[in-house]
């Protein structure tokens, strides 16, 4: 008598995952198709070895359990803020970065908002190396991640979140001077229309807000470094650079006197 409540209950949990009702992948779908369909299966046979029975208990058990909601990263509300704005003009907002600092072997991090239609909508997904889910991660920075990254990309993941969250333009900036790529399109930067300087390209500027932060450090005539551009984002305003531009220009005039 338990054994065919047993039966029938394993019947209904390899249908289950068989229709699609659990997070299974074809893998999973095509190994509880054989346990239940096969030549072997339940359905043939009618029963299943112990070490089928087991197998079948752990992908159970195993697509049951949800994802690992206990993991977080900062806190997004602003990066979320920052990727929202974009919406206004953008379709897919996206930003392009990379896990490492090696532009010889990048590892490069998509940051991408899902659609409307998905089953969490309006969350940020993380895609590495072009194709790689790395889980979505909500606003409150809850990170819904696959099993099967490793520890250190983890920890270099959060490292990077933490900077965005910080201050989501200065990392704009720093990509786009890292890589010479703009973050945002991933286009190259062209040395004519200053993008090069700035960090990222001016048609991104007006998506992301960014406008009048562009126009200040294009104007800038030198290349303004990474502490000058986190404060202009910050303040809006320039650095008082005044009296050094000043002591610069007696320095030359000084060095022309002399030949
Ligand atoms: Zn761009």
């Amino acid at each position: 008598m338990t054994e065919e409540i047993q039966e029938v209950s394993m019947e209904q949990a390899l249908t289950e995952i068989i229709d699609g009702m659990l997070p299974a992948t074809e893998n999973d779908k095509n190994f509880a198709n054989s346990l239940l369909n096969g030549q072997y299966g339940l359905r043939k046979r009618g029963y299943l070895t112990p070490n089928q029975y087991n197998a079948a208990v752990k992908m159970y058990d195993r697509l049951q359990s949800p994802p690992t909601p206990d993991d977080k990263t900062a806190d997004l509300g602003k990066v979320y803020a920052f990727m929202m704005g974009a919406r206004r003009f953008l379709k897919y907002p996206k930003i392009n970065l990379l896990l490492n600092d090696d532009t010889e072997h990048p590892v490069p991090l998509k940051l991408y908002i899902s659609g409307a239609r998905s089953k969490y909508p309006d969350t940020i997904n993380l895609v590495a190396n072009q194709n790689d889910w790395y889980g979505r991660v909500f606003q409150d920075g809850t990170w819904h991640h696959p099993r099967r990254i490793n520890e250190s990309v983890m920890v270099k993941i959060k490292d990077l979140m933490a900077k965005l969250a910080e201050d989501p333009a200065t990392v704009a900036v720093e990509h786009g001077r890292l890589t010479g790529n703009c973050c945002f399109c991933n286009r190259k930067l062209t040395d004519k229309d200053h993008s090069v300087k700035v960090g990222f390209g001016p048609v991104c500027a007006d998506h992301w807000g960014l406008k009048d932060f562009w126009k200040m450090a294009a104007k800038d005539d030198r290349a303004p470094a990474a502490a000058h551009v986190a404060h202009m984002i910050k303040t809006g305003k320039k650095l008082n650079t005044q009296n050094e531009e000043t002591a610069d220009r007696k320095r030359r005039l000084k060095v022309k006197r002399n030949v």
